[in-house]
């Protein structure tokens, strides 16, 4: 049953066509085939932001529900695969750490696993290693190997997790041709001007330079950080962040590739910010992010050329952005995705999964025209709540650090933090608890990767990880250790599974 005077969808209009773009325009074409058309307006003279390289593995399910072939993907995009991201100098110069995509051990009589890891180091009755020992991901990646994860439970190789490193240019052209085969209509044009409606207010039309206007009932603003839609035309505000996360600068740039093709993202903490390096097939993706307050331009722009690899591949290209987020991301008729609705440095690889999850949550609460109120309050709720989490994820890396050869580190290390954040910080350094908020992101088990390698210790451990022999303990480590790491030694180098199943 419809709301009164309310009817079906039947022209939905998406400005902008980068990886938001494409996204959407790729998971809303199966409308069309209902009688829905689907427009797209994209400018090649304004471009794209297109340095989104690193992902999580959440990708693969978007992937999977537009049908796409995984090898074909990889081929298409010249993909490689990640295990996780290794994180250099974040707690002091010359600490590493992998935060790994995956699960640590297995939890034993509802005691979390490392709640049984914490008890052993306690115990001072042997070294148990590293809690990335127990994550097939995270051993699997410092080897420089890599496999699918087998579909069999009682497999160690099933919980091996994953994501991608790919060319974003080459996976907005690979969505651009399923979204074109199934209907979706695309404009070449520049957007000059937004039409709404007197009344209500809500958007009616786009107009372009050439003079043509694309008339809709459904707008989705996928125009990156102009926000044409929701931030010009709507006026809804934008909340920033940076007193959290400083970081407003970037510099980018490709070079070539040398050496074997590591399975990891790697974010090496620098002066004023971090600088990326990611790896795929053809070339590395490497950045500079800072924050112009503790860095000029050109100092960051020469500590990026000085750190890579290879030679630099072009000139290094500039990108200028606040960390923060709309307060509505839905408003009357449009909905943000991608950029224009907000932005999260890409230290955890989160801005592509933050577009997927906008156009997922699209989907689950599709509207008529009469644009229900209550599923836009739902569809902004869980958004906006999804952004902080991701955020004090972020924040997390930076605060817990213990270095101060900086005013950046400094600021970062003594800052106040979010009380959301603040919180599940006194969870852990009770004793070593995590809770995963309902819809959150993260799992206890990125928490507690990224909590123990930047170097922040409990002081105790669940009364409960003692009911078990200490023994006993001992011995289940000592085989989840050994498992996992025989199950890595028998994988394919990252190199050898491309070459066999998916080069570009
Ligand atoms: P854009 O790529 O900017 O696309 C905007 C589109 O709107 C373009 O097609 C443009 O032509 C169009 N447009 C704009 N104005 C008009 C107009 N007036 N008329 C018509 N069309 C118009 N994300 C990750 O997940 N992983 C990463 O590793 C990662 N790294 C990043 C590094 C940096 C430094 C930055 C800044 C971002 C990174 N991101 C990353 C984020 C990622 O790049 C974006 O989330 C992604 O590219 C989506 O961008 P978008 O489509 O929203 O915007």
């Amino acid at each position: 049953m419809s709301e009164a005077g309310s009817g079906r969808i039947t022209k939905v209009v998406i400005v902008g066509g980068g990886t938001a773009g494409w996204m959407t325009a790729a998971a809303l074409s199966r409308l069309v085939a209902g009688g829905v058309s689907v427009t797209l307006v994209e400018s090649e003279e304004i471009g794209t932001v297109g340095v989104g390289e690193a992902t999580i593995p959440s990708l693969l399910d978007f992937n999977r529900m537009l049908g796409i072939d995984e090898d074909a993907f990889v081929r298409a995009t010249s993909a490689t695969f990640k295990l996780g991201i290794e994180f250099r100098d974040w707690t002091r110069l010359g600490d590493a750490y992998l935060h790994p995509f995956g699960t640590h051990g297995r939890d034993v009589e509802g005691v979390s696993f490392h709640q049984l890891w914490l008890r052993q180091r306690a115990s001072g009755a042997g070294d148990p290693g590293s809690i990335g020992d127990y994550c097939l991901s995270a051993v699997a990646a410092r080897r420089g190997r890599f496999n699918r994860p087998s579909a069999n439970p009682q497999s160690v190789l099933s919980t091996l997790s994953y994501a991608f490193h790919f060319d974003a240019a080459l996976y907005a052209a690979f969505l651009r041709n399923l979204a074109e085969q199934d209907g979706v209509v695309r404009v070449e044009g520049r957007v000059v001007a937004v039409d709404k409606d007197p009344d209500a207010g809500s958007i009616t039309a786009v107009q372009l330079a050439d003079g043509r206007s694309i008339d809709g009932e459904l707008f989705i603003d996928c125009s990156g950080f102009r926000s044409l839609l929701l931030g010009d035309a709507l006026r809804v505000p934008f909340t920033s962040w940076q007193h959290w996360l400083p970081c407003d600068r970037a510099w980018a740039v490709p070079s070539a590739r040398q050496g074997p093709l590591t399975p990891y993202t790697r974010a090496t903490a620098d002066t004023a910010g971090w600088r990326w390096r990611i790896p795929l097939q053809h070339r590395v993706g490497n950045g500079y992010v800072y924050s112009s307050a503790h860095i000029d331009d050109d100092a960051a722009r020469d500590a990026l050329l000085a750190g890579l690899e290879g030679t630099a591949l072009g000139e290094p290209r500039q990108l200028r952005f606040v960390a923060g987020r709309r307060d509505r991301l839905w408003e009357k008729n449009c909905i943000a995705i991608g950029l224009s609705g907000g932005f999260l440095e890409p230290l955890e690889s989160t801005s592509i999964h933050l577009i997927q999850s906008g156009i997922t949550r699209l989907m689950t609460l599709f509207p008529d025209t009469g644009f229900s109120t209550v599923e836009t309050a739902e569809y902004n709720r869980v958004m906006l709540r999804e952004y902080e989490q991701v955020r004090d994820f972020i924040i997390l890396h930076y605060h817990a650090t213990q270095r101060s050869d900086s005013p950046f580190w400094e600021h970062c290390r003594t800052m106040a933090l979010p009380e959301s954040l603040q919180s599940k910080l006194e969870l852990w350094s009770g004793k070593a608890r995590v809770f995963r908020e309902q819809g959150e992101l993260f799992t206890p088990d990125s928490w507690i990767a990224v909590l123990l390698g930047q170097g922040i210790d409990p002081q105790s451990f669940d009364p409960l990880a003692a009911v078990l022999p200490a023994g006993e303990t001992a011995r289940f480590l000592a085989h989840v250790r050994d498992m996992i790491d025989k199950t890595a030694a028998a994988m394919p180098t990252h190199e050898q599974f491309i070459a066999q199943h998916c080069a570009a």
